[in-house]
């Protein structure tokens, strides 16, 4: 295992891997987990990564990750990431895109991209031993939490407001997690499972708080590599690729930026990615920081249907902050409507996606406009969960089916034949 240690991401201070911390004892700064560089670099031939054979899952990156192999074979586990990159052509021409693509997260075994940090936690729960893992969810870190839990036979715990989407609600109760829904929003959720962990020593995801969560979500940042390493992404020109990506906690593009630093530091890195942070504009407290050029994200009360970025105070804004800041990217707000096009949009050209996730592709639709980025630039949209998560909001994009009598005339007069 190449963990060496953890880094606080506000104030610098480093910690030996031994101990076993969340956020910086100091500052309450979340810790950037460190890579042993000089050991994987000795080690690793970056060719070996790409060879076929390699497990189809993002655990063919376990020597970039700070934990032993999980096991769990024959299991969902061992099927996290590695999920598909789509270049739409329809989509393509129909916008007049160069260069275009879209990972799809939804085909994750939980259908999100939680699964990737999910599975970090509970192979180091594993590790250490602990036997229930607990988080706070808006539901979609608590399905991927439960069911990756299940996998390996632990016990999970979810706090979630009790207005999460019932499909998410379904995974996490079907995967035998205990559910505990909480009068009250996504914040109060959180900070009562951080106060039941402390208290009943349950081992705790929550986002923005576990520095394992990070190390998975910066799978997806690997997984772009190698398809640019492999030419299904293709960049030519030297203009950078354009990252586009949903932000609520801010955890994601944090584990994204991450694995970028992580592939620079190796020095296997030949493309520098401009990572761009979407934002719902009822829960925009990250973009609007960065709009008005301040380091201190101030809360909001947060409303959007768009329930996986729905946060009042981001528990990652720092580093989300500056995943974008240190990249050339930007912060971008979309309204709910420009998100209910999107699912339709994307529904379009056969991708469905849950409303955070087409958030992602309502922000590059929102730059196209606004001159933040050409229709010649290479653009990547990260689509974070899939479409069956909240079926309520994909009714309002669309129009609903119409009813007749099982009849030929009925047919001809609702098609006016
Ligand atoms: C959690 C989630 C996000 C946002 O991730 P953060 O780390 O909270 O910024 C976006 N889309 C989907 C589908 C999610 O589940
Ligand atoms: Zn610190």
């Amino acid at each position: 295992m190449n963990f060496a240690g953890y880094r606080c991401s506000v104030c610098g201070r480093e910690y030996e891997h031994s101990e076993e911390l969340f956020l910086c004892p100091k500052e309450r700064g979340c810790l950037d987990i460190v890579m042993d560089t000089e050991t994987i670099r000795k080690t690793i031939d970056p060719q070996q990564l790409k060879q076929q054979d390699l497990e189809p899952s993002h655990w063919r990156y376990l020597p970039l990750l700070p934990v032993n192999d999980p096991g769990g074979q024959g299991t969902p586990l061992r099927r996290v990431g590695w999920t598909p990159v789509y270049s739409l052509p329809a989509l393509r021409n129909k916008r007049k895109l160069r260069a275009f693509w879209l990972k799809d997260e939804g085909t994750n075994p939980t259908a999100s991209l939680k699964d990737r940090a999910s599975s970090m936690v509970v192979a180091r729960a594993r590790e250490i031993s602990v036997q229930t893992v607990v988080t706070a969810s808006t539901g979609n870190a608590g399905a991927a939490l439960a069911g990756m839990a299940a996998a390996l036979q632990l016990r999970a715990v979810v706090f979630a407001p009790s207005s999460a989407p019932p499909a998410k609600l379904a995974q996490m109760l079907a995967f035998g997690a205990r559910v505990i829904l909480v009068e009250g929003n996504y914040d109060q959720a959180t900070a009562l499972c951080l106060e039941a962990a402390e208290h009943l020593g349950w081992y705790c995801r929550n986002t923005g708080y576990n520095p394992f969560t990070a190390e998975g979500k910066k799978t997806a940042a690997f997984e772009i590599w190698e398809a640019v390493q492999r030419g299904y992404v293709e960049l030519s020109g030297g203009v950078p690729l354009a990252i586009f990506v949903s932000v609520g906690d801010g955890n994601i593009i944090s584990g994204l930026h991450k694995g970028f630093r992580d592939l620079t530091e190796l020095g296997w890195l030949d493309f520098q990615p401009r990572i761009f942070g979407v934002q719902a504009e009822g829960s925009a407290a990250i973009a609007r920081a960065y709009q008005a050029g301040v380091e201190q994200i101030q809360p909001v009360r947060a409303a959007t249907l768009a329930d996986s970025i729905c946060v009042d105070m981001p528990a990652d804004g720092v580093r989300a902050l500056r995943a974008v800041k240190e990249t050339g990217g930007a912060y971008i707000a979309v309204g709910d409507e420009q998100i209910l096009q999107a699912i339709a949009e994307l529904g379009q050209v056969g991708v469905f996606a849950e409303p955070a996730a087409a958030a992602a592709y309502a922000g590059f639709v929102r730059a196209l406009d606004i001159g933040e980025i050409g229709p010649e630039d290479p653009v990547l949209v990260l689509s974070t969960g899939g479409g069956l998560k909240d079926i309520a909001a994909v009714q309002r994009a669309v129009p609903s089916a119409p009813v007749i009598e099982p009849t030929v005339q009925a047919l001809k007069r609702l098609l006016k034949l």
